[in-house]
């Protein structure tokens, strides 16, 4: 049942006075729901719990966080059909993402069930002592991942599930051995607070402290601000506008104590369809990416929102090809009128900019809330003149770069902003003939694609989700994967530390059975 009330640890509270609602954007109604506004106290105490809970909590073994990370899977499941039905109601997205996106929840908690389970994720590096070393003897050495401490976790409006209340952020930090503290997506927080129950539920079954775990509702930013302050707070995952993550990034680090903030921020995820590849399927790729900007309505963080190709008989056919498909693909729900009022805005504002031709757009009627697709085109240059060309359109949106010849393609390419994908449309030989181009791609993205489409991201170990900013603020981390982990750890090291007072993982005897780097070879050998 939906309460409305915030999670603090393992007790709900509801202290404010100032509600909010969440909104259909099917029936273009509110849902009937009223939500608590976390108040300075509630946030305090949230902070306060996750302080006291982590002083166990970072030092419990991996069988036991295994357990919770799949007892909260467990019981996201068992919300059943409840969790579906708010999910659509708070999106307007289909019952069938529903399914997906909470498969892909299920898929990331028990990954890192798994990683936590094996361990060999601590990363033990150990350089054994070398007394009679000459001139000076060589101190033993042992170092291992170790969390950081109380993670706020800033749920995404374009994934309720996977990248929301306990999505890959929160699993990926838990894993780490993080308590977090949620900060609720405003437009799904009936989404979100079953899940947070889900996870209470899950953390008192399997014996976590109190406060492993909160999710604090909020309508506005004074609650995201107040934590991204919070002393007790040391990290910060976001995924969001380039505009709200770059204002967290900017006040840690003004913070006495600066913190990291792993924002994900989308990005325009440049196609380049090369000469030959346009000559021989430039129909087949005109129906793809037909279908990968309007899929979900365009509100994916790598939405191909920017093709370049080189001008001639083959762009054109591939151009009317997208044009003609495109507006044969029926219209969908977008997730609030404030994300398709933006979409509107930010179309407007590009469609308003000189040389931008507009290919074709849906005009039929559609339904309120729903997100009419637009193809635009414009010339190489004048696109390289004009910032706000280069800016994303979240939605389903999408404008072709008509070059003049490769070299003003990697012009371009070499002067994007960063971005989370790139892909190559290109027969082999096209790749290993423009090493200069791909190297400006490589420099620009965290993912290159190869005959693909941006859209569709694979969860698993070798996918990197981010890229240099503004497609997330450390290009160095995956927001995706396994390696997310990597984010909520710092290494530390032990300088001649009796065996006996060591981490199970640095231990002489090998007692976890990790795989080990020892004098700088791998190895789950004893010392
Ligand atoms: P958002 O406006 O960035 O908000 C995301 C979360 O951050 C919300 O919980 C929001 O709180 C909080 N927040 C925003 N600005 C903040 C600030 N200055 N200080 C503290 N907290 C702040 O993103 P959104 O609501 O998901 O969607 C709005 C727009 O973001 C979209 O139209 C789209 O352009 C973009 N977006 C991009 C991607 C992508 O992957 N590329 C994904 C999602 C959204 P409140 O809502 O409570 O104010």
């Amino acid at each position: 049942m939906i309460t409305g009330k915030n999670q603090i640890g393992f007790v709900k509270s509801a202290q404010g006075k100032k509600t909010f609602k969440t909104f259909n954007p099917q029936k273009n109604s509110e849902n009937d729901s009223v939500f608590y506004e976390a108040t300075t106290v509630e946030i305090n105490e949230a902070c306060h719990l996750a302080t006291e809970a982590f002083k166990t909590f970072k030092n419990i073994s991996g069988v036991q966080k295994a357990s919770f990370l799949n007892a909260i899977a467990d019981e996201i499941l068992a919300l059943d059909d409840v969790l579906i039905k708010t999910y659509c109601s708070e999106t307007g997205l289909p019952k069938g993402r529903a399914q997906g996106e909470r498969g892909r929840t299920i898929f990331q908690l028990r990954s890192f069930a798994d990683l936590v389970t094996e361990g060999s994720w601590v990363e033990a590096t150990i350089e054994t002592a070398q007394p009679d070393r000459k001139p000076l003897p060589k101190v033993d050495l042992r170092k291992m991942l170790t969390p950081l401490g109380p993670v706020v976790v800033f749920g995404a409006s374009n994934f309720p599930l996977a990248y929301s209340t306990a999505g890959g952020d929160t699993a990926a930090a838990l894993a780490a051995g993080c308590p977090v503290i949620v900060k609720s997506h405003p437009m799904h927080a009936g989404t979100g607070e079953l899940v947070a129950q889900a996870i209470t539920k899950a953390a008192q079954k399997t014996g976590m402290p109190n406060g492993v775990f909160s999710n604090l509702n909020s309508s506005g930013i004074e609650v995201g601000v107040q934590l991204a302050k919070h002393p007790q707070v040391k990290a910060i995952g976001f995924t969001g506008s380039v505009g709200g993550g770059r204002a967290l990034y900017n006040l840690a680090a003004q913070r006495e104590e600066p913190i990291p903030v792993f924002a994900e921020m989308g990005s325009v995820n440049p196609v380049i369809l090369m000469p030959k590849e346009a000559e021989s399927r430039a129909e087949y790729w005109g129906k793809i990416l037909a279908g990968s900007i309007t899929l979900g309505s365009g509100q994916f963080c790598t939405n191909p929102g920017l093709i370049l190709g080189i001008k001639g008989p083959d762009l054109n056919r591939f151009i009317t090809t997208l044009a003609n498909e495109i507006v044969k693909i029926e219209p969908s729900c977008m997730l609030h009128p404030n994300i398709i009022g933006a979409y509107e805005t930010k179309r407007d504002i590009a469609l308003a900019q000189n040389g931008l031709e507009k290919v074709t757009s849906f005009n039929s009627d559609v339904q309120k809330n729903y997100g009419r697709q637009v193809v635009t085109t414009v010339e190489g240059a004048t696109f390289l003149n004009n910032p706000k060309l280069h800016q994303e359109v979240f939605g389903p949106f999408s404008m072709v770069v008509q070059c003049e010849d490769i070299r003003q393609l990697e012009t371009i390419v070499s002067q994007l902003e960063g971005q989370l994908t790139g892909s190559l449309l290109a027969e082999e030989s096209e790749v290993l003939e423009n090493n200069t181009l791909v190297e400006a791609l490589k420099s620009r993205v965290g993912r290159l694609i190869f005959n693909g489409v941006p859209t569709g991201v694979e969860v698993c170990a070798a996918m990197q989700h981010g890229g240099p900013y503004p497609a997330s603020t450390d290009s160095r981390f995956t927001a995706v994967g396994i390696h997310s982990i990597k984010r909520w750890l710092r290494p530390v090291s032990y300088q001649n530390w009796p065996d006996a007072a060591l981490p199970k993982a640095l231990k002489n005897e090998n007692p976890l059975k990790i795989l080990r780097t020892i004098d700088g070879k791998l190895s789950i050998d004893k010392i």
